[in-house]
């Protein structure tokens, strides 16, 4: 059966600012991936644990940030020339925020494929995190960036486990498909990461279910991120234009991953906001399991997710190891050539808040044997 879905088509705004719908700034503390854009929104793949479709869509300069139905934006290598001439400050542009290179990848595939042309125009860095084969669709352009060293890929794969990928990614690639990715990528020596995220308490996260995955694919970078189910009470009309899911909701479908054996939970509150994910305590425990199984395999480490208390990466950079992409680009920040305003923000004050800049100066991993024993009296 050839599944079809109904696409809108989105012509962004080309204006001065970086407030395109389809830029966005990913994270204000946490996350190396500051900036970065999706050739479609609201992903295809349908995963049952997608974040992206847990979001309350809030008005941004009044409109939807996010826009309801899913689309392509179909202008974004245009913006993203006038971008990259403009603000020539090279900093890796993330592709795979809020969305993938999600069917139908004929038209998605392309219209990426043209954004990574911009990019070696520009020479400008790409990080692409996919669940895609990508190597199918847009090899050359892949190829051509890796040459230059523009490109990082990171590939998610979640289980090699057929009834939990049927049911939690029922129409993503198949691991086996992103493994071969990941052996394309190692043969052509395009730097790569796995991503295990979400990984499902109770069902990978230990050292045999790691191993599951790890031992299908070559040696290198991993990043694990626990599962999470996350719900808004902001409901204001003025802010809000539409709610994500509800309190009530995201407990249904905790619920259903309960009945695939993902467990335990643990419910964290936040102000007009919460979300639902394994105990603190607990992941903290698996944590350290999985990082000595990991070693021991051959990769490194790093932990991805909201865990603001600890934090545990075998590298500086969590999301690229040893290959340390982000920091490789700090060279060229030169904050005040960039002319936008929003941009000028971006460098000065979002991006020293990220743990680049906070562990700079830390290769190793930033949790230290005797803050383990002081994090497992508090959790
Ligand atoms: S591939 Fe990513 S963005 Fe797409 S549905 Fe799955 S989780 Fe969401």
């Amino acid at each position: 059966m050839i599944w079809l879905p109904e696409l809108e088509v989105y012509s962004a705004k080309i204006d001065e600012k970086t407030g395109h719908p389809a830029i966005r700034f990913v994270s204000k503390s946490l996350c190396h991936a500051t900036v970065g854009a999706d050739v479609v929104t609201l992903c295809l793949h349908a995963c049952a644990y997608c974040y992206t479709k847990q979001l309350t869509r809030l008005k941004w300069e009044g409109e939807s940030a996010l826009p309801t139905a899913t689309g392509l934006y179909e202008d974004l290598p245009r913006v993203l020339d006038k971008l990259f001439s403009e603000n020539p400050v090279k900093y890796p542009f993330r592709y795979g925020v809020f969305g993938n290179v999600s069917p139908p990848y004929e038209f998605t595939s392309r219209l990426f494929s043209e954004c990574l042309r911009v990019h070696l125009k520009h020479e400008y860095p790409a990080i692409i995190f996919s669940k895609v084969p990508l190597h199918y669709y847009v090899a050359d352009e892949l190829l051509k960036l890796a040459e230059r060293n523009l490109l990082f890929v990171s590939v998610t794969i979640t289980s090699f486990d057929h009834e939990l990928v049927r049911f939690f990614e029922p129409r993503a690639p198949s691991p086996e498909d992103r493994a071969k990715f990941i052996e394309w990528c190692e043969d052509h020596g395009i730097p790569w990461s796995v991503r295990i995220s979400p990984m499902y308490q109770g069902r990978v996260d230990s050292a045999e279910g790691i191993r599951s995955i790890l031992s299908r694919l070559p040696r290198g970078h991993v990043i694990v991120e626990y599962l999470r189910v996350e719900y808004y009470k902001f409901t204001d009309p003025k802010r809000a234009v539409e709610v994500g899911i509800t309190r009530e909701e995201a407990e249904r479908l905790v619920k259903v991953f309960e009945r695939r054996g993902v467990k335990p939970w643990d419910e964290i509150k936040m102000g007009f906001k919460g979300w639902f994910t394994a105990p603190a305590k607990y992941a903290l425990e698996r944590m350290l399991e999985i990082r000595d199984e990991v070693n021991r395999l051959g990769f490194s480490f790093a932990m991805c997710g909201h865990y603001t208390k600890f934090k545990i990466q075998d590298y500086r950079d969590c999301c690229t190891g040893r290959h340390d992409w982000y920091m490789k680009f700090s060279a060229f920040w030169k904050p005040e050539r960039a002319k936008d305003k929003r941009f000028v923000e971006f460098f000065t004050d979002r991006l020293p808040r990220t743990p680049l800049r906070l562990f700079r100066d830390r290769n190793t991993c930033l949790i230290t044997e005797k803050t383990v024993e002081e994090l497992k009296r508090t959790l």
